[in-house]
């Protein structure tokens, strides 16, 4: 069989085998259900407390400001839509031209309900910087939505600034951060967060599980009615398995972040320095202070379509744009916010490398990479 040799992982990473492990207990023997009053419950309910005490602590929050989800897209659904129902003057929210479509959709939904949205256009290197917000903030604004880090380009937006502006102006301050958390040291609350959006399967984590950070203090109206889980505000039996995997995922992610970043930024070194050794032209999109291993590079006169169908042929997974934008053809509306000329945009891939990738493997890219351009 054809080696695979994936880098696509800012689409999705592959599950950590101990995080793997972790789950299978509470798949198999330790069911019980953890809101029960007997002793079969007691494990679970310690597993869920302990799970979320891991998770609070590698994002330098408190436990109770953890709220598990179902993802990044639950997250940034409840992070986005509720505030804006919750104070009938304050009812503008500040967003971004290049988020994820979790929360422009999101955006979009709340626009139709008569809450009026504005999308700051980020500066052509792909950062949102505090004086772009200033132009659009008023007193009436109810949130400021910032990605931490951009999906397509990895370009690490000022968060701290960006919540000062916010909250000098009475606001709220939420970051969509599923393409920084496990990633990048980060800590909620030095820089004066007051949401933040993640995603286990970004992390070496399983899909379908995520949390929302709540700072303490703020009123977040329930995001699903029912029962009494979350303390009320997500309603539904926990993924205990899930919720178990994702902990001891990020848990291990920052433990090693540090030398995962090294190792990593090394791989990008070589990646392009190979590159250039092979004669291949390209501009690198996302300024200079990018997440350790997403490279997006435009090629003038191609098709980043083919440049992505070519490499799969060679067994090697890349991508143009983001994961949800894999059946559209269309420039990404990410490229379209930095103003990307329609040549370049048409010409872009996205490859992002993680921490299970070899220097050998770059090298396969590099060489298929070759191929196609010769
Ligand atoms: N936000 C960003 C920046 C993402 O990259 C993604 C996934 O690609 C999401 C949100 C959605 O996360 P999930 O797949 O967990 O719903």
């Amino acid at each position: 069989m054809k080696k695979h040799i994936y880098a696509d992982n800012a689409a999705t990473t592959q599950l950590d085998r101990d995080a793997f492990e972790a789950m299978l207990p509470w798949l198999l023997d330790e069911y019980g259900n953890a809101s029960q009053p007997y002793a079969f419950a007691r494990k679970p309910k310690k597993a869920l407390a302990k799970a979320r005490a891991i998770i609070a602590e590698c994002i330098g929050a408190f436990p109770e400001e953890i709220f598990f989800t179902s993802g990044g897209t639950e997250s940034d659904n409840w992070a986005i839509k509720m505030p804006a129902y919750s104070d009938p003057n304050k009812r503008a929210t500040i967003t971004s031209a290049f988020e994820h479509h979790a929360v422009l959709h999101s955006c979009a939904a709340i626009e139709r309900l008569g809450f009026p949205v504005a999308y700051m256009r980020p500066t052509k290197d792909g950062y949102i910087t505090p004086e772009i917000l200033e132009d659009y903030i008023t007193d009436n604004t109810r949130l400021v939505s910032v990605m931490f880090a951009n999906n397509e380009l990895g370009s690490i937006q000022p968060i701290k600034e960006l919540g000062n502006v916010a909250h000098r102006h009475g606001a709220f301050f939420h970051t969509d951060a599923v393409q920084a958390v496990g990633h990048i040291n980060l800590d909620v609350h030095n820089l004066g967060i007051d949401m933040l959006s993640a995603s286990a399967h970004k992390f070496n984590g399983p899909k379908g599980i995520g949390f929302l950070y709540v700072r303490k203090g703020i009123e977040l109206p329930p995001y699903a009615d029912g029962g009494a889980q979350e303390g009320g505000h997500r309603a539904g039996t926990e993924n205990i398995a899930c919720i178990i995997g994702m902990a001891t995922a990020l848990k291990k992610n920052c433990d090693t972040l540090e030398e995962n970043q090294m190792y990593i930024r090394a791989l990008e070194e070589r990646l392009l320095r190979q590159l250039g050794d092979a004669g291949i032209k390209y501009t690198r999109n996302g300024g200079s202070n990018t997440l350790p291993g997403l490279i997006s590079l435009s090629f003038a006169d191609v098709d980043g379509e083919a440049i992505l169908h070519r490499m799969d042929l060679m067994g090697i997974s890349i991508s143009t744009g983001s994961a949800c934008d894999s059946k559209n053809t269309e420039i990404s509306h990410v490229l379209k916010a930095i103003g990307l000329n329609e040549n370049l945009a048409k010409g872009t891939i996205r490859l992002s490398l993680g921490k299970a990738n070899t220097e050998e493997e770059v090298t396969d890219i590099v060489r298929a990479m070759s191929r196609i351009f010769s």
